[in-house]
């Protein structure tokens, strides 16, 4: 029987690079599945529909919402963002440890959803360099960058409910970093009962064998 896959919510400040880094952790390991979420925001330049977002229109997104097709969703500077339920899902039956790159707002429905949820939250290394790394993007307006710092400051009060704090100063040291903490998680002896269930039956079997 396969193991139901972990899954792992990755929240962050927008410009923490934790879409770099979980790019980084399935690349280099192929037992995570990285959910595509949901949109009504534009794609920026080099986003490909279904590879980073599936990009909806209001009314497409609204109708997703009705039909139950979303885990959980959220409204972020003014567009949807929503993660689509039956990839998910899948993906957990098939063993496969997945990830939601989602805001503070869906890994709240999330943890309330789904209790065994490891949460991770990703920051930059100090407030100054988060600003210099939105502008050095250079793909958003002075008015946006403001906008997404002013939300980070928002953010700052859900830290204290993830499990984990990443601080993303060199991308190869936490992406390493990131899949420790799912080694450690996944040794949990909660998360092995499995293991001590077959242990525990084979054990009965052993002893009414006769010892040589
Ligand atoms: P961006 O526009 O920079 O790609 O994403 C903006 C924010 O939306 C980020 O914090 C990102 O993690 C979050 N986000 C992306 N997909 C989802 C989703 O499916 N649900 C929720 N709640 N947030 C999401």
């Amino acid at each position: 029987m396969t193991r139901r896959g972990l899954l792992i919510v990755i929240s962050g400040f927008s410009g923490s690079g934790k879409g770099t880094l979980v790019k980084k952790l399935t690349e280099r390991y192929d037992s995570f599945a990285l959910s595509i979420s949901a949109t009504t925001r534009s794609p920026r330049e080099n986003e490909e529909h279904g590879v980073h977002y599936f990009f909806k229109s209001r009314e497409e997104f609204e109708k997703m919402i009705a039909e139950g097709e979303l885990i959980e969703y959220a409204e972020y500077q003014g567009n949807y963002y929503g993660t689509p339920k039956a990839y998910v899902e899948q993906m957990l039956d098939e063993g496969k440890d997945v990830i939601l790159e989602i805001d503070v707002q869906g890994g709240e429905i999330i943890r309330n959803l789904f209790p065994d949820v490891v949460r991770i939250f990703v920051t930059a290394p100090s407030a100054k360099e988060l600003k210099m790394r939105l502008l050095g993007r250079g793909t958003e307006t002075a008015q946006k960058v403001k906008g997404r710092l002013i939300r980070a400051a928002e953010e700052m009060g859900y830290i204290s409910d993830y499990e984990y704090l990443l601080v993303n100063d060199d991308l190869e040291e936490a992406a390493s970093r990131l899949y420790d903490i799912v080694t450690v998680e996944r040794m949990e002896t909660r998360r092995q009962y499995q293991f001590v269930d077959n242990f525990k039956n084979e054990l009965a079997q052993v002893l009414q064998d006769p010892i040589e």
